[in-house]
């Protein structure tokens, strides 16, 4: 563990090896340790030194371990430099104005004790501490605000049906508590029984299923949605979405917020063979991009920290201790291997 206040430190550190094909194995990435890491800032940089204490494990990650184009939105992972993601850090030296030593913040770091960030455009100063810090990785950070946003975008309304994807993980438990507090019906789809349970049992769902004991996706939609989905919050893709188009109700609505079941064949994906229905049935589809969402985040705390307070919404986290416990975590994220927000606890307070 590195010295605070000295020069150099060492540096536990998570590299991707190399480009990779499909499904990511904890054995594609490997933590070094760097014993001489320079944690000066350099003469007149604005950036910032951090102390990295909780890093998010996100599906996102999966796509910039290959040359995937995402549009600009994001750059593949650089070999020579940890694997980067959103985390909560703390400040250790300050280069610029709007943050100071000891503040904390979230957005995207290095996987690693401690990173130089030579830009703070996209970070964001944790201002309330009476909630659990690890929350500014999931329902206080990026996929609360994609939860929210996203599903702001279905313009769901009283007595509606919503079916949400990965419906236990860090944005899919929240979407469901939403479109409840909307007076929604809401049914989730997970891959394990202990996470249906979760659903029903924690996250107020009306109604959960396994999809990986579903022989037939199309039945297990119409068993649930007998007259039709209205609102289909899609963190899956694939099979999934294929078959919730058929299912979709007259003037439905999709949110694409993600499609984890192509990240590990995103060279082969499979097609959406029944996107034809959408056009019968005038389904509004729109992705859901979370940075253009930032600029609303101080509204956004205003709705949600209330809630979070008052203990009127719920949020199940997965933390695994210890940055070597990286790679096992995200290679397991990507075979649903997490029950809830998963987390990486890199460091105490
Ligand atoms: P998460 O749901 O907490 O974790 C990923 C989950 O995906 C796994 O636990 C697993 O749950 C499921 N999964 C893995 N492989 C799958 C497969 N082949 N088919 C179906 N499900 C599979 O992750 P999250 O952070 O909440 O993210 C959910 C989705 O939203 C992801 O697709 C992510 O990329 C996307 N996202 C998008 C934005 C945006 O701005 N558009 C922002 C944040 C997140 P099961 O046990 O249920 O299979």
């Amino acid at each position: 563990m590195a010295e605070e206040g000295s020069v150099h430190v060492s540096n536990k550190q998570v590299f991707l090896k190399d480009y990779i094909t499909g499904y990511l194995e904890e054995s594609d990435m490997c933590v070094k340790t760097d014993n001489t890491v320079h944690l000066k800032l350099p003469e007149g940089s604005n950036g910032v030194v951090v102390k990295n204490l909780y890093l998010s494990v996100d599906p996102y990650m999966r796509l910039l371990m290959q040359k995937f184009d995402t549009h600009g939105i994001f750059s593949h992972f650089a070999l020579n430099s940890p694997v980067r993601g959103y985390g909560v850090a703390r400040i250790c030296e300050s280069g610029d104005p709007n943050f100071k030593k000891g503040d904390l913040i979230w957005g995207t770091t290095g996987w690693e004790e401690y990173s130089v960030l030579t830009s703070t455009d996209d970070h964001f100063k944790i201002e309330h501490t009476d909630v659990p810090l690890s929350y500014y990785t999931g329902i206080l950070g990026m996929p609360g605000i994609a939860a929210y946003y996203g599903f702001e975008l279905c313009s769901a309304k009283k007595g509606e049906t919503v079916f949400v994807s990965s419906a236990c993980g860090g944005v899919g438990q929240l979407v469901g508590q939403f479109a409840k507090s909307a007076g929604c019906y809401v049914v989730g789809s997970a891959g394990s029984d202990e996470k249906v349970n979760l659903l029903k049992s924690k996250l107020g769902f009306d109604e959960a299923f396994n999809y990986k004991e579903e022989s037939d996706l199309d039945a297990a939609l119409k068993r649930y949605f007998p007259e039709g989905i209205d609102v289909y919050f899609d963190n899956v893709g694939g099979q999934m979405l294929d078959a919730v188009v058929l299912n979709m109700k007259y003037m439905g609505r999709i949110a694409l917020c993600g499609m984890i079941s192509q990240y590990n064949n995103i060279d082969s994906r499979e097609g959406t063979h029944n996107l034809i229905s959408a056009i019968f049935k005038a389904v509004r589809i729109e992705g859901v991009q979370v940075h253009r969402y930032y600029p609303l985040y101080p509204k956004f705390l205003e709705f949600i920290l209330p809630l979070i307070r008052e203990g009127k919404i719920a949020y199940v986290e997965d933390i695994v201790e210890g940055l070597e416990n990286g790679p096992a975590a995200l290679a397991g994220l990507l075979r649903g291997r997490n029950v809830g927000k998963h987390i990486i606890a890199v460091a105490s307070e």
